[in-house]
């Protein structure tokens, strides 16, 4: 938008004439296209500065060239217009800072995030985003215990300061991955209800959780102990 304006300084110190400029940036130009009371200031001062140069008798035209490919002097455009900040030495909307924080603050958070290789909800959720909540509150919260893979039934001992519990089925240390993906013991379940046997986490509590998922856990009698 600036390089926008910075254009139409250019032109106004010209003859009166016919000018297109050519913009890679779609968002610009609907910008330009549908401005209401919300808009950016800086939309206000290029439409400011366009009908300026209307009432002189200046036609200027403005046409999208996605990206600039194939356009020679493209490089040099882009330069330009990347370098074209520094003409104007204007302040900044309040809501402009606002979205560079939060994501600044969302890539720093992704980066911490992507560290924790070894975290039980990253396996299942590795991009910080927001996931539909479940209408029903039980099943929502049931559904987030096992995606943080902390349930009353894997979990309880180290409150009541017992021995780590182990499946009663096979021995296996009792964890949700255990139960939902490894024990042996709910192979003919796991079949009926995801009509596979190879399933694993993020398929099970991803995003959209399978929808089988509760009449599962409900048919195995482990929802009641989450
Ligand atoms: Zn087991």
């Amino acid at each position: 938008m600036t390089a926008a304006l910075h254009a139409l300084v250019q032109i106004s110190n010209r003859p009166c004439g016919c000018y297109i400029i050519y913009i890679d940036s779609l968002s610009v130009l609907q910008s330009l296209q549908s401005f209401h009371y919300h808009s950016h200031p800086l939309v206000f001062e290029v439409l400011d500065f366009y009908s300026r140069l209307y009432s002189r008798g200046f036609t200027v035209l403005f046409c999208w060239v996605p990206a600039h490919v194939g356009i020679s002097g493209n490089e040099q455009a882009d330069k330009a217009a990347k370098s074209a900040t520094h003409f104007f030495n204007t302040s900044i909307p309040a809501c402009d800072l606002k979205k560079h924080a939060k994501t600044n603050l969302h890539l720093k958070w992704q980066r911490q995030w992507s560290l924790e290789t070894e975290n039980k909800l990253y396996f299942i959720k590795p991009l910080i985003e927001n996931w539909p909540i479940l209408k029903n509150r039980r099943s929502d919260t049931t559904i987030t215990r096992l995606r943080i893979g902390h349930t009353r039934a894997t979990h309880r001992y180290l409150l009541l300061g017992e021995q780590m519990p182990m499946c009663p089925h096979c021995n296996g240390r009792m964890m949700v991955l255990h139960i939902l993906i490894e024990c042996q013991y709910f192979y003919a379940q796991r079949l009926r209800f995801f009509r596979t046997t190879v399933v694993t986490l993020p398929v099970l509590l991803g995003r959209n959780p399978h929808v089988q998922l509760l009449p599962f856990l409900k048919s195995i009698g482990f929802y009641s102990l989450i």
